[in-house]
C-alpha cells in the first residue's frame, strides 16, 4: 500500500489489472474478518437479509422423533413382505405422541408427519396395501425394506448440534431453520454505514428541474440502492461541487461512515479534484485504476484511523475507513461497485459471502466489440434465467453514460481481456447486477 506522502496531485501506485484489483480487494476484505462489530437483536420476521451474528444451534432432535413421510401404515417390514395380513392394532395422525409398542403381528394406521410407534420400523404406502375390516397386507409382489418411508429420530440433527454459523446472509431458508429450533429473534450485525456523495457541478437533485447543461444526480439513488442490497445502510450526502474546499468539507463529514462511496471527480480531467482531496486527508491509495472498461479510473484506499471514528457506542472506533471513488458515468459507476465496493461491504457487514455474484450463461449472439485491448469488459447484458440453462445477450449501448441501457440489462458480460470475440453459443461469465 502507499502511503499518503506523495504529491497529492498524483496520489496513487500505478493501473492493475483487472483480477490483481480483484485479488487485492479481496484480500482486504478478508482482512475484515476479525473486526469487531456491534450486533443487534431483531424478531424473525425483520431478519431477512441481515447477516447472522450468532451460531445457530438445535435446541432438539431433528426430526424430534421417528417421523412417516407417507400415509400408510407402520409396521415390521419383514412381516409386511411376507404379505400375511396384519391386525390394525391403533392409528397416529400428525400431532399424536409417539405411541407403542406395536405388538407382534400388527400394523398401525399413520399419517404423513405422524410419530412412528416404538417397534415399527418401516411404513407401508396406503397405496401399496389391501385393507380388509381391520386388517391390512402389503400388496405382492412388493416388498418393504426396514428404514422404508421414515425418517428416524435425529437423522437431520442433534440436540446442541450448531446448524448455522455466524457470518452467513439470512435467507428464507435460514428463516425456516431458525423457526422450526425456535429462534423467535436473532442477533444480526449492525450493517454498515456507508456514506454515498456524488460530485460535479452540473449535478441537481432528482426534485429539482435540470437547467440548460445541468443534469440529475442519479447515481446517489442508484447507489444507495446497491448499498442497501448489498447489506448496509445507505447515507446520501449533499452533492459536492467540482470545487477544492466543497470537498474537503463534505470528505470530512462522509469519512464518520463505515464506509465511503464517492461518486465522479476520479479522472484525468481539470475538474477532478477528488484524489487530491482525499489525499490532503491523508489517505492511503491501494489502486489508482483498474484495466477495465467501463470504470477505469476507479480509486480504492482508505483514510487514517481516527478519521472515521463515529460517536455512537456502536460502531467501531479508531479504525481506518475504507473509500471507493467510483467513475461518474452511471454505467461506470454501477460496475464498479458491484466489482469492488460490494465485497468490501459485505465484509464490513460480517458476511463471509463473496459479495459479488459471478455467473455462467450461454451466449445467445457472436459479440466482437471489444473495444481497446488489453481492458478486461463488463457491457451492460440481459440474462433470461427462464430456460434450463441461463442464455445472455448484450444490451445495445451508447456508452457508460447509457441509463436507458443500464435500465434493460440485468447483468454484465465478462470479456476477457485477451478475448478478440466470443462465438454464439459459447459459455461466458457474468457479473449479476443484482
Ligand atoms: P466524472 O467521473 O465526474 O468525470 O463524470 C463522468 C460523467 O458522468 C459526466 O458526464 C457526468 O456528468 C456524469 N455523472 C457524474 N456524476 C453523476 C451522477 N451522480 N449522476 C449521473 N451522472 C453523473
Ligand atoms: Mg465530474
Amino acid at each position: 500500500m502507499n502511503s499518503a506522502a506523495r504529491s497529492p496531485t498524483v496520489p496513487g501506485p500505478p493501473l492493475l489489472g483487472y483480477e490483481e484489483a480483484a485479488a487485492l480487494v479481496a484480500a482486504y476484505a478478508a482482512g475484515l474478518g476479525g473486526l469487531r462489530r456491534a450486533a443487534e437483536r431483531v424478531d424473525l420476521a425483520s431478519a431477512l437479509g441481515r447477516v447472522l451474528a450468532q451460531d445457530l444451534c438445535a435446541d432438539r432432535d431433528q426430526p424430534p422423533f421417528t417421523r412417516s413421510t407417507r400415509d400408510g401404515f407402520a409396521c415390521r417390514a419383514a412381516e409386511a413382505s411376507a404379505h400375511a395380513f396384519l391386525r390394525l392394532a391403533g392409528a397416529s395422525r400428525a400431532g399424536d405422541a409417539p405411541a407403542g409398542p406395536l405388538p407382534p403381528g400388527t400394523a398401525w394406521e399413520i399419517m404423513t408427519g405422524a410419530p412412528v410407534p416404538l417397534g415399527a420400523d418401516a411404513v407401508a404406502m396406503i397405496e401399496h396395501v389391501e385393507i380388509v375390516g381391520a386388517k391390512v397386507r402389503l400388496l405382492p409382489p412388493r416388498a418393504l425394506e426396514p428404514g422404508e418411508n421414515i425418517v428416524p429420530q435425529g437423522a437431520q440433527a442433534h440436540a446442541g448440534d450448531e446448524l448455522l454459523a455466524a457470518g452467513g446472509v439470512i435467507h428464507p431458508q435460514q428463516i425456516a431453520l431458525a423457526a422450526t429450533c425456535g429462534y423467535a429473534a436473532l442477533d444480526v450485525y449492525m450493517r454498515p454505514r456507508v456514506a454515498i456523495l456524488a460530485t460535479g457541478d452540473e449535478l441537481v437533485p432528482v426534485e429539482a428541474e435540470p437547467a440548460a447543461g445541468q443534469i440529475r444526480n442519479s447515481n446517489a439513488p442508484m447507489l444507495a440502492a446497491m448499498v442497501a442490497a448489498s447489506g448496509g445502510e445507505p447515507w446520501i450526502l449533499p452533492r459536492a461541487a467540482d470545487h477544492a474546499k466543497a470537498l474537503d468539507a463534505a470528505l470530512a463529514q462522509a469519512a464518520q461512515a463505515d464506509l465511503l462511496v464517492i461518486s465522479g471527480g476520479v479522472s484525468a480531467g481539470k475538474f477532478d479534484l477528488v484524489e487530491p482531496a482525499l489525499a490532503r486527508m491523508g489517505a492511503s491509495f491501494h489502486f489508482t485504476g483498474v484495466k477495465i472498461q467501463p470504470g477505469k479510473p476507479l480509486v480504492f484506499g482508505e483514510l487514517p484511523k481516527g478519521r472515521g471514528a463515529s460517536k455512537e457506542k456502536s460502531r467501531e472506533k479508531l479504525r481506518a475507513v475504507p473509500f471507493f471513488g467510483l467513475p461518474g458515468n452511471p454505467v461506470s459507476s454501477a460496475v464498479t461497485f458491484l466489482l469492488f465496493a460490494a465485497p468490501v461491504l459485505a465484509a464490513l457487514g460480517g458476511s463471509m459471502g463473496p459479495g459479488t455474484r459471478f455467473a455462467l450463461a450461454r451466449l445467445k449472439s457472436a459479440s466482437d466489440k471489444h473495444g481497446k485491448p488489453g481492458l478486461t469488459r463488463f457491457l451492460p447484458a440481459h440474462c433470461d434465467f427462464g430456460g434450463t440453462i441461463p442464455e445472455v445477450e448484450l444490451v445495445p449501448w451508447q456508452g457508460s453514460g447509457d441509463l436507458a441501457a443500464l435500465a434493460r440489462s440485468n447483468c454484465f458480460l465478462v470479456v476477457p481481456e485477451e478475448a478478440h470475440r466470443l462465438e454464439a453459443g459459447s459459455i461466458v461469465r457474468i457479473l449479476l447486477a443484482s
